[in-house]
């Protein structure tokens, strides 16, 4: 499933290649895939492309946003002088578009396209008013990203939970948006915390350790092309896979990169969760 390093990826690509177009047309090849009337979009330049959690928007001209969510097998392909894919990896997504799985086509005044798939259908567009309908958005928590995500700022959501173990607190998306399950083990990892520690007992210098993990793991995986197994495909064209990189996720029973102890797996909040118990406390 794309998580917030994918998304961000697909933002960044999209960004310097579609900025500024209008979009000259939406074909709608499956009905659930898109919800809102389609004309309404077309003939409106694309002013902004953003990210929020795991939601990618166009902000239009007219106050429209076209909201995407790629679920679990989403994918964009955009077809312009180059090449870009991004979301969910498949073995067919470098090859000829349309394909089985592209359920709406945006095509641009300059007639490049923008392919949606969508193996399982999970996924969709949705048309909305940017004023009016946007308003859910903000009941997620801070943009781990973003510059106004400060340590004070971590500190103040995560207290909420003081009996919660730290794991399962930086992924409750209304007190912070976006960091799925193996940036979680990944950003413990890096503060060298235990992630099944509690809120209540983190210190002062483990709250910005903490900090630094969130930042530092989820700016790896947009480094290293996300965490989609095989055939994902950056800005650049470049095929990346951040589990390549990962020293804790999905490493049970191997060593650790910085202290070779041995990775433990246990379930916390229902999770699969890596950790090295030697050099995380
Ligand atoms: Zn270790």
């Amino acid at each position: 499933m794309p998580e917030l390093p994918e998304v961000e990826t697909i933002k960044r690509g999209l960004q310097n290649k579609i900025v500024n177009l209008k979009i000259k047309d939406i074909k709608v090849l499956n009905p659930n895939s898109f919800q809102g009337d389609t004309q309404k979009a077309e003939k409106q330049k694309v002013n902004k492309v953003w990210r929020r959690a795991k939601v990618l928007g166009l902000d239009l001209d007219n106050n429209l946003t076209l909201l995407f969510h790629l679920k679990m097998s989403g994918q964009l392909v955009y077809q312009g002088k180059r090449l870009f894919v991004g979301g969910h990896p498949t073995q067919d997504m470098k090859d000829q578009m349309p394909n089985r799985s592209t359920r709406v086509i945006f095509t641009f005044s300059d007639n490049s396209k923008l392919y949606f798939n969508d193996q399982r259908k999970f996924g969709w567009i949705k048309l909305l008013d940017q004023i009016k309908d946007l308003t859910f958005l903000k009941d997620l928590g801070p943009e781990p990203l973003d510059k106004s995500f400060t340590v004070e700022v971590l500190k103040e959501k995560i207290s909420k939970r003081k009996n919660m173990a730290v794991k399962v607190a930086i992924m409750d998306q209304t007190l912070i948006s976006g960091v799925g399950n193996i940036y979680a083990s990944e950003a413990c990892f890096d503060a060298k915390i235990d992630p099944k520690k509690k809120v209540g007992n983190l210190s002062e210098p483990e709250f910005r350790a903490l900090h630094q993990g969130i930042i530092k793991s989820l700016e790896d995986g947009i480094t290293h092309g996300g965490s989609s197994r095989a055939h994902f495909v950056n800005a650049g064209g470049e095929k990346g896979y951040f589990l390549d990189y990962a020293n804790v996720y999905n490493r049970e029973g191997d060593l650790c990169k910085r202290c070779g102890g041995m990775i433990k797996k246990i379930q916390l909040g229902g999770r699969g969760t890596y950790f090295c118990p030697n050099c995380q406390s």
